[in-house]
């Protein structure tokens, strides 16, 4: 039989369906594409794929199941390193990890590792009578206490991990809910809630405590956790917006892609007026950036009614940082995308609302540190963009309290907690990981240093720590 080269495409709802509601939008694979293309995968000796995955999940392995049907050990061995396989299988960057490393990617398309992720994780949520992996048994239980700050991906990885390795995990979270980002970021469409709260749920069923509404470096300091628990891990993350600092940026109806989207997951601002709290948008929405937050903002204003959507982005469509089918997604629904343009100020109508954005034409330079063709200003290119409300999606930095309420916690100019290769604070006991180390970043890369804080914990405890 021929190699096929491609994939079997996944379904997805109807734009015209779609962009009313704020259901799921891709489908997930039938049980019939699932096998199929688990059948492309090769099993080779040395998967490369794996060496791609920051939580080390053995594709290959879990692969060679699902091509012969069987979902429940395919998501068990999932389980075995990556708690939060429903979330991955929907959100992560495959194309960027994974499967940009799989060797079938040189002749044809990629195993789909990160839709096969998905499906066996979705059948093991429709099939609850499995119990796949509910009743975990921790082998080696230990009288340790670790102490997790946050809730998000960092979090729950470090935490599950060390649950698993038989410790007793504390994660205090500032929120009323858990999930960080996962929660109050990504929006439902991508990402529906109920997943995120299944997979909490696993986390806890590993025997991991979550105590909400505890905001560290209030409550308690790091300092004082540490002299209740043997170690801490901070997965706090990135959510101190960045804003462009140009004139006009404090108006009426400008945002922060944070603060929108968090009133949009958090407040239910769609469901108004069962749920009181709309956020103002009008008909005109710009949404400044161009990375996956950026994309989010955009369709979510289109769910909220908007009828016209900009995307405006100073580099080309080359060097956006959104995955690529997002934008797909977001250019199929109707979003404009405007690329090499730059706001630089915004005017106001006479009520104090943003009337319109002004812009200036950008084109690409020589490369810039990041190896991007910068972009510069075209002289004389102004022109003025008529909206009701601006997002500004430009990114993040780390959130600042921890760092200010803990003098001996060395981090950079810009906030990220500095850290070893073993994800080791400036403090003995004190690990950090995800986006209070890095910025901005990603769920599998918070999950992968919540992998490896956990088992530098797990190494600093063994060694016997007074
Ligand atoms: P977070 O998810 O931010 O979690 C940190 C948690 O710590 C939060 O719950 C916070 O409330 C809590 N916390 C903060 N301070 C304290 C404190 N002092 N005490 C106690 N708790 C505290 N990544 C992808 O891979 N794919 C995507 O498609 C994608 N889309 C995104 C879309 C949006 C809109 C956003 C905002 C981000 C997106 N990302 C995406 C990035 C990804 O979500 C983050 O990189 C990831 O969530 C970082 O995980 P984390 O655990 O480090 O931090
Ligand atoms: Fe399968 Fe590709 Fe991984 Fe090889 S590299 S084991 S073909 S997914």
């Amino acid at each position: 039989m021929a190699e096929k080269k491609s994939r079997p495409k996944m379904s997805e709802r109807p734009v015209a369906e779609r962009i009313r509601d704020f259901e799921e939008v891709p489908l997930g694979y039938t049980v019939e594409q699932a096998i199929e293309e688990a059948k492309r995968c090769l099993q080779c000796k040395d998967p490369k794929c794996v060496a791609g995955c920051p939580v080390e999940v053995d594709i290959s392995g879990f692969l060679g199941f699902v091509a012969k049907g069987d979902f429940e050990s395919a998501v068990k061995k999932i389980k075995e390193t990556n708690s939060l396989p429903a979330i991955c299988g929907r959100v992560c960057p495959q194309e960027d990890q994974c499967e940009l490393k799989c060797i079938i990617g040189i002749k044809g398309e990629p195993v789909a590792v990160g839709n096969l992720e998905r499906f066996v994780s979705d059948y093991e949520i429709q099939n609850p009578k499995s119990e796949i992996l509910n009743k975990f048994q921790i082998l080696n239980p230990k009288s340790e206490k670790i102490a997790v700050v946050g809730s998000g991906p960092a979090g729950l990885t470090c935490a599950g991990d060390l649950a698993r390795l038989g410790y007793q995990v504390k994660v205090f979270e500032s929120l009323h809910v858990t999930g960080g980002v996962l929660t109050y970021g990504i929006p439902e469409f991508r990402l529906p809630k109920r997943i995120v709260n299944l997979e909490v749920e696993y986390v806890k069923s590993l025997g991991v405590e979550i105590e909400t509404d505890m905001l560290i470096g209030n409550v308690y300091t790091v300092e004082e956790l540490l002299k209740e628990y043997k170690a801490v891990f901070i997965g706090s993350g990135a959510g101190l917006p960045k804003f462009m600092e140009i004139p006009g940026e404090n108006m009426e109806a400008i945002y922060s892609a944070n603060e929108y989207l968090f009133r949009v997951n958090m407040m239910k601002a769609w469901k108004f007026p069962e749920y009181l709290t709309p956020v103002k948008i009008g008909k005109r929405v710009a949404v400044v950036g161009g990375g996956n937050v950026a994309m989010d903002a955009a369709r979510v204003s289109l769910r909220l009614g908007a009828k016209e959507v900009y995307i405006l982005y100073r580099r080309s469509h080359d060097e956006m940082p959104a995955r690529k089918e997002e934008i797909k997604r977001a250019v199929e629904e109707g979003i404009v995308f405007k690329i090499l343009t730059l706001p630089i100020e915004y005017h106001h109508n006479r009520e104090g609302w943003v009337s319109e954005v002004e812009c200036i034409q950008m084109e690409l330079g020589e490369p810039d540190a990041s190896g991007r063709r910068r972009p510069v200003p075209i002289p004389n290119s102004n022109f003025r963009l008529p909206v009701d409300a601006v997002v500004v999606a430009i990114g993040n930095d780390p959130n600042p309290l921890i760092g200010k309420r803990t003098p001996q916690l060395k981090t950079e100019k810009w906030g990220g907690v500095i850290v070893t290769q073993d994800q080791l604070t400036s403090i003995p006991g004190v690990y950090a990981g995800g986006d209070i180390v890095r910025g901005a970043a990603t769920v599998i890369s918070a999950m992968g240093d919540g992998k490896q804080a956990a088992k530098a914990i797990h190494s600093y405890l063994s060694k016997g720590v007074e």
